[in-house]
């Protein structure tokens, strides 16, 4: 398995070379520009987009959060290639605060640790469970970015954070944090309230005007996973996706969505419709205009119905 990835990447690396004589367009093409959007004094976010991962955006749809440390910045998810996890350090580099001290992960979904190879000498932290989750599937995710967004991964080979990081009151360089071990969106899902600024960096527990991504979901532990992460009552939410909320809407509309997301498939299942008449349904105008829709409603229904149906259908005996 890791000989037939090993070559493939190697022949990515042969189309790479062809691309030498391809037009200068081309390679331009697949430059990431990042900007550092400050969200509070010495607290840095880089918005992705709230598309899927298209060859069009190169995977960067992920949000970043760039913090101001003793010694240099302590970056909160790397992105989804070695090539974005390049930019975020120009971007970090260009704060002129020394570059970066530490890295964290919130989860093991690639566009959050990819960028982690450029980082590879300082320290990684994530939450045990999340290292777990990493070491488990990252070839498998490589391999479905690969897929996706092609000469975009070019070189990028996953690094696992290897620092564990627990709950409660931590300090990173020398910065105060309180660390939230919850899951639901995975098995492990890191948020971090930033004492300083009180902006609670909610990793993919949270999506504000995205529509919420359930691969690894276990829905009633991301609802109280949301319940927790309110009763911190942050004075901001910078989310994994969308844009930072400072009017207290997005926690509540991913819960709404993951509610409605729910019931759609649970009454779609007791109704007795297949995969298919699912993914007709018409979206909620609440819902419709939400990044990646309805793409996600799709993917969900394909991740989520089939034990939803087992639950609900009536047993034949
Ligand atoms: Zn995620």
């Amino acid at each position: 398995m890791a000989d037939l990835r090993f070559s493939r990447r190697a022949s990515l690396g042969l189309l790479a070379s062809a691309a030498l004589i391809r037009p200068a367009r081309a390679a331009a093409r697949l430059s990431y520009d990042l900007r550092p959007q400050a969200v509070a004094k010495g607290v840095w976010m880089i918005e992705g987009s709230t598309e899927y991962f298209t060859m069009e955006n190169g995977g960067a749809i992920v949000n970043c959060a760039l913090l101001q440390g003793d010694t240099g910045l302590i970056v909160v998810d790397t992105g989804s290639s070695l090539r974005y996890g390049e930019a975020l350090k120009s971007v970090a580099d260009g704060l002129d605060l020394r570059g970066v001290s530490t890295v964290i992960n919130t989860h093991h979904h690639p566009d959050h640790f990819f960028g982690n190879q450029v980082f590879a000498d300082r320290p990684i932290l994530a939450l045990g469970e999340t290292i777990l989750q990493a070491d488990a599937q990252a070839d498998a995710l490589a391999d479905n970015m690969y897929r996706i967004l092609g000469d975009w991964m070019r070189g990028t080979d996953p690094v696992i954070p290897r620092n564990v990081i627990s709950g409660g009151d931590v300090v990173i360089d020398g910065r105060a944090f309180l660390a939230l071990p919850l899951s639901g969106h995975t098995e492990g899902d890191l948020a971090l309230l930033d004492r300083e600024s009180g902006i609670l960096i909610a990793g993919d527990l949270v999506f504000y005007d995205r529509a919420a991504t359930t691969p690894s979901a276990d829905l009633p532990v991301w609802h109280a996973a949301l319940d927790t992460l309110e009763g911190t009552g942050a004075a901001a939410v910078l989310p994994g996706h969308g844009p930072i909320d400072r009017s207290g809407a997005a926690i509540p509309q991913t819960r709404a969505y993951l509610r409605w997301l729910e019931d759609t498939l649970r009454t779609a299942a007791g109704q007795g419709l297949d995969m298919i008449e699912v993914m007709d349904l018409p979206l909620p105008p609440e819902f419709a205009g939400l990044g990646a829709e309805p793409e996600e409603f799709h993917r969900s229904i394909a991740h989520l119905y089939p034990s939803i149906e087992r639950e609900v259908m009536p047993r034949a005996n």
